[in-house]
């Protein structure tokens, strides 16, 4: 049996990645996963297919996660199909880095939208499935620079650290309605996203990394899983780093 048999869970950015090391995790460990993809479409169909072929375990959604309306035509299909939610992760995330003095506004804002205020549309919508429950588990993805800062990542920093302040505020709000919210906060993980570095950036990287390389996404999505467990019920509002030593 595994820890979150006959549980419903919701992954956002689940079509690669992070996300959708969180998505096979969830679903090994027994959970129902919805996950949502916003570009990679093709990629979605063929994981929700390789997914469900054991037994029915995933079904992806189309959604801009910063969009209000995309936010609420998802909960809708959740609620009429499965009824309840037990575990939000929120996982889409982007960057667009560059030097504070050249940073533009559009840059600073679709990071902050995409990673801060879609956190906050996908909680709020959450939490009005997992209150008339009484249980709840949320887990925010965040990074290791919104505790650390990094050059020329301005805008994705402060959106980091915000989904630290987020997740404090709520963990207090919901705690008394059995609602326990958690951040991960990951240094450097091998996807898409740090594939954009050159060898050079990566080598740099992976000396300052005192375990000396780079997190696999299972490595994350390993301590999601603890998060959204029973072994984690007495945690909340926390922000567990996962960077092997870099932010000591
Ligand atoms: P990827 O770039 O590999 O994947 C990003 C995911 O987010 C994709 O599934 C993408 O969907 C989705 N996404 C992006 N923008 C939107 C949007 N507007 N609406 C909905 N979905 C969106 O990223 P990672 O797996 O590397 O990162 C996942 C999370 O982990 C992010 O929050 C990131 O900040 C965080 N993180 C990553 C680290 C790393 O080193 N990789 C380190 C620390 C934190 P689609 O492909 O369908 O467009």
């Amino acid at each position: 049996m595994g820890r979150l048999e006959g549980q419903i869970a919701l992954v956002t950015g689940g079509s690669r990645g992070i996300g959708e090391a969180i998505v096979r995790r969830l679903v090994s460990e027994g959970a129902f996963v919805y996950a949502t993809y916003h570009t990679s479409g093709e990629r979605a169909s063929q994981l929700q297919r390789e997914l469900n072929q054991e037994r029915h375990c995933v079904s992806f959604l189309q959604a801009d996660v910063a969009r209000e309306e995309d936010v609420e035509r998802c909960f809708e299909h959740i609620r009429q199909e499965a009824r309840r939610l037990d575990v939000l992760v929120n996982n889409a995330g982007v960057t667009a880095d560059r030097l504070l003095i050249r940073m533009t506004a559009e840059e600073w804002d679709r990071v902050v939208q995409t990673n801060l205020r879609g956190a906050f549309l996908w909680m709020r919508a959450a939490v009005r499935l997992m209150l008339p429950q009484r249980y709840g588990r949320i887990i925010n993805i965040g990074s290791v620079v919104g505790l650390i800062g990094n050059a020329g990542q301005a805008n994705y920093a402060a959106s980091k650290a915000g989904l630290i302040g987020l997740t404090r505020a709520a963990a207090k709000e919901l705690a008394s309605r059995n609602i326990l919210v958690n951040c991960v906060a990951p240094g450097y993980v091998e996807t898409a996203m740090t594939a954009q570095l050159s060898a050079q950036q990566q080598n740099t990287l992976r000396e300052a990394i005192p375990l000396g390389r780079v997190a696999m996404p299972d490595e994350i999505a390993a301590v999601v899983a603890f998060l959204a467990s029973p072994d984690a019920s007495y945690i909340t509002g926390q922000t567990i780093v996962v960077d092997g030593g870099l932010s000591l």
